[in-house]
C-alpha cells in the first residue's frame, strides 16, 4: 500500500490491508475543523477562505450546512452534543442549540476582542477550551485583516461560563488535544506566519481541578507542522504534516504515516465505532478506515 509508511509492528496492526484512501470530495479552498455526528450520520468540515461549513454523508455527498460561516476553523461536540465553533470572522467561539440558534461563548477577554479561534475541545467537566492565535486576522484570505488586541493564548470556557487565559507562553498555538484520561494536554505551536519560530507539540500536565503544570516539548513534527489532532482510545496522536497524517506514541515515537497527497489540516475520528479518520487536506477531504478507534472525548 503505497500511502502508508510503518515504522512498528504496532503500526501495522493499525493498518488494514484492504482500505483504500478514499477522496470523498474536492475542490474546495483550504479545508479544516472535522467533526463527526453518528446520530446524524454526517461530518461537518469547513471550507475557511469560502466561508462555508459543508456537510458531508455517504448517500448526499457534499451540501452546505452553513453560509456564510464566519470564516469557522475548528470545530468539536460539547458534552451535550452540541456544535462548538472557532470563528476567525466573528472572533469568538459559538454553540449550535439543538433548536438551531447560535450562542457566543467567547468574544473578548479582559475588555479586549479575542483574535481569531483556531481549534477546540471539550473536557469531561464540560468546559471549553480554545487555542487563540492571529492566523485569521493578519489578511482577509481567512477572515477580516484588523490589528491584535490580545497576546495568543489558550483559553478555557469553565462550565459557568467564565473565560480564563490557562497557557500564555506561545507564539502561535493551534492544534490542541486531551489524552483519553485527561492527564495531559497537547498544544500545538505552529509559530508566527512570517517568522522563522520554533513548531512543536507541548505536552501539559492536568490537575484533578485543571491546573496545568509542565508544557516540555512533546514532539517535532517534519516534515510540516501540526496544525490538528486526536487521540485514539490508547493515547496514540494522530497529528496533521505535510505529508500526511502521523501516529505518535503516548512517548512520542514516530509509529507510522497515512501518506495524503495533499497538505492536511486537521483530522477526527468518526463513522459508527469512530473507527474512520476523516482528513481535511488543502481542497479536498479523505477517509481511511483503521484498525484503531477515536477516543470518546471529542
Ligand atoms: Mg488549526
Amino acid at each position: 500500500m503505497d500511502h502508508i509508511e510503518s515504522f512498528t509492528p504496532e503500526f501495522d496492526r493499525f493498518i488494514l490491508g484492504n482500505a483504500p484512501l478514499k477522496r470523498l470530495a474536492t475542490g474546495f479552498t483550504w479545508v479544516e475543523g472535522p467533526v463527526w455526528f453518528g446520530d446524524v450520520d454526517c461530518l461537518l468540515f469547513n471550507d475557511i477562505p469560502a466561508n462555508t461549513i459543508h456537510r458531508w454523508n455517504e448517500g448526499a455527498g457534499i451540501t452546505a450546512f452553513r453560509k456564510p460561516s464566519n470564516f469557522a476553523n475548528g470545530q468539536t461536540r460539547d458534552r451535550l452534543g452540541r456544535l462548538i465553533t472557532c470563528e476567525h470572522g466573528s472572533r469568538s467561539v459559538t454553540r449550535t442549540e439543538h433548536d438551531g440558534r447560535i450562542t457566543t461563548l467567547a468574544s473578548h477577554h479582559e475588555g479586549k476582542r479575542l483574535n481569531s479561534p483556531n481549534d477546540v475541545v471539550v473536557a469531561r467537566d464540560g468546559s471549553i477550551w480554545f487555542t487563540d492565535p492571529h492566523y485569521g486576522i493578519v489578511s482577509n484570505f481567512e477572515g477580516h485583516d484588523a490589528p491584535q488586541e490580545l497576546p495568543c493564548n489558550v483559553y478555557r470556557i469553565t462550565p459557568d461560563g467564565t473565560l480564563n487565559a490557562m497557557i500564555t507562553d506561545f507564539n502561535c498555538p493551534n492544534g490542541l488535544a486531551f489524552s483519553p484520561d485527561e492527564k495531559h494536554l497537547y498544544v500545538a505551536e505552529t509559530g508566527r506566519r512570517f517568522h522563522e519560530d520554533p513548531c512543536h507539540i507541548r505536552r501539559f500536565n492536568v490537575a484533578a481541578d485543571f491546573a496545568l503544570s509542565g508544557g516540555e516539548i512533546f514532539h517535532e513534527i517534519s516534515p510540516g507542522k501540526s496544525d490538528g489532532f486526536r487521540m485514539d482510545t490508547d493515547g496514540n496522536l494522530w497529528s496533521s504534516a505535510l505529508d500526511g497524517v502521523h501516529c505518535l506514541s503516548p512517548e512520542a515515537k514516530l509509529l507510522g504515516k497515512i501518506l495524503v497527497p495533499e497538505k492536511v489540516s486537521n483530522i477526527c475520528f468518526g463513522g459508527r465505532a469512530k473507527h474512520i479518520l476523516f482528513i481535511t487536506a488543502t481542497t479536498s477531504l479523505y477517509s481511511i478506515s483503521l484498525n484503531r478507534n477515536g477516543a470518546q472525548t471529542p
